[in-house]
């Protein structure tokens, strides 16, 4: 009797892992098309973002076009989350599980250029440009959100799906507010989808933690010529400061980077400077290793403080964790990657590649042809502010081809590909391979509990907690007179074709 029940438990998994693998393949074919309809629409998202070009906290037109365009496509949408205007969080589905997507999608400073130009052609002399690819993010998410509804929708499929969008990537600002704030604690599973030269993913820790931090120094005005005794230097503080972190740096480990900026150094020499600002960034391979380096900052800063008799107070602007990626959730988005292929490029897509990287002095190997094999990560010394989300569930990122490889990052021969049809191919083999994915975990329960157990064991004993000060607020004026000196000269830029999924 036993036999004849275990004969029959075995037969309905057998069939149970029939019919989830049939479910996902036939619910992975209707992503596909999905994103094949609508690859032209994909494109229009991606080349609009790229017009916009707006730097960080200042993704105005951007927020708004994604959150119409998600709304439009029957997702609930929020904007505002966490205290960041510019962010976006849209829902759809009922119930476990909930896997989340998230972007970035601002600009760099002085990365303006015509799309395709191969000499300088800036199309606002000066202006805010995408010269790291962030707009091809948004058109993959957006893509992929189209899709996974379709699925979700003809498939009855179970679950919940959530897109957030993550503002001043490039100052590593927001995705800490949002797990701070309790936005991914129904989470179960996470994919960041970024531009690159490849269609590839990887797992193990990627980039180091980092502490943005600024400290300002308060002093007393005084004529300098006639008694600077009385007054007390605020530039005189930051200055120490600097002087002290170089010094303490011998005593640093050799495995930290920190760099500073003088953000604020006084107006004019006649007056004793009574305000100042240092803006630090502070980087370490691990949570401890940042923060002790802040912890270390503080003391510099007080010391700095007693020598000049001043006074100091510090804001921090950012703070993010390393980011790392699950095995399993590599393992998925590569076997996604492997299904739906690098995209076929044209010999004029190769030849506009290999004309980029020779303005940029890179060597000229063109486009990539072949996938990459998943790997494991080797740590880099870079940071991003999604490290947050990585350590609080299993996380897998998906790099889309939708830049050309041997140009250097923020440079503007970066941004001449961003809005052709590279960055559109690129954009929908990305929108593919998160769709498939995100196909697979709504219809496999084990491979998501796999994802769960395996990210136990790979963050071992280490208990996220966040760097980020408890009462910290979004640095909400970041980039707000840069941008406002461009935005008005841009408008007449802006690429508002009318975009309708179908
Ligand atoms: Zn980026």
């Amino acid at each position: 009797m036993r036999r004849i029940l275990s004969g029959l438990g075995l037969m309905l998994v057998i069939v149970c892992c029939a019919s989830a693998a049939l479910s996902a393949t036939t619910a992975k074919e209707t992503a596909f098309e999905a994103v094949e309809r609508n690859k032209g629409e994909i494109a229009k998202v991606g080349d609009a973002i790229y017009s916009f070009a707006e730097l960080g906290m200042q993704e105005i037109e951007t927020s708004k076009l994604c959150a119409d365009l998600l709304k439009s496509i029957g997702y609930d949408v929020k904007t505002g989350i966490a205290g960041f205007p510019t962010a976006i969080m849209a829902t759809y589905g009922s119930g476990k599980p909930v896997l989340a997507v998230h972007i970035e999608y601002d600009a760099v400073p002085s990365g303006s250029q015509q799309t395709g130009a191969l000499e300088r052609k800036e199309i606002v002399p000066g202006a805010p440009g995408h010269a790291e690819g962030h707009n091809t993010n948004a058109a993959a998410w957006m893509g992929a959100a189209f899709a996974v509804k379709e699925a979700i929708d003809k498939h009855k499929l179970r679950g919940t799906v959530k897109f957030f969008t993550a503002p001043a990537e490039e100052q590593l600002v927001s995705r800490p507010f949002f797990v701070r704030d309790g936005y991914f604690k129904d989470v179960d599973a996470a994919f960041h989808v970024h531009v690159g030269e490849t269609l590839s993913t990887s797992y193990g820790i990627r980039q180091y933690a980092l502490v943005s931090v600024e400290y300002e120094f308060f002093g007393k005005t005084a004529h300098s010529g006639t008694s600077p005794w009385t007054g007390a230097s605020a530039v005189d503080a930051a200055k120490l400061m600097d002087i002290g972190w170089d010094v303490l740096r011998e005593h640093l480990p050799p495995t930290q980077r920190s760099h500073s900026v003088i953000v604020n150094g006084g107006v004019q020499p006649n007056v004793v400077p009574d305000r100042a600002k240092i803006w630090f960034f502070f980087r370490e391979a691990t949570y401890e290793g940042a923060n002790n380096l802040f912890t270390k900052a503080d003391k510099v800063a007080e010391g700095a403080a007693l020598m000049t008799g001043t006074t100091w107070k510090r804001n921090v602007l950012s703070a993010c964790w390393p980011t790392r990626d699950n095995k399993i959730m590599g393992e998925l988005v590569q076997s996604n990657i492997e299904l739906v292929g690098m995209p076929v490029w044209s010999e004029d897509e190769q030849k506009l590649a290999k004309a980029i990287q020779k303005v940029a002095g890179g060597e000229q190997k063109g486009l990539a042809m072949k996938i990459s094999p998943l790997k494991e990560a080797k740590q880099g010394t870079s940071s991003n502010d999604s490290g947050d989300i990585t350590w609080t569930v299993p996380h897998g990122r998906i790099t889309i081809p939708s830049n050309v490889g041997n140009v250097p990052g923020h440079h503007w021969a970066a941004t001449i590909a961003v809005a052709t049809s590279i960055a559109h191919k690129g954009e929908v083999a990305g929108a593919k391979v998160l769709a498939g994915s995100m196909v697979d975990l709504l219809t496999n329960p084990d491979l998501l509990a796999k994802a769960k157990e395996t990210f136990k064991k790979e963050v071992g004993g280490a208990t996220y907690k966040p760097l980020l000060p408890p009462d910290q607020k979004p640095p909400l004026s970041l980039n707000t007179e840069e941008m406002a000196k461009y935005r008005d000269l841009m408008k007449p830029h802006y690429r508002r074709a009318p975009i309708q999924f179908k």
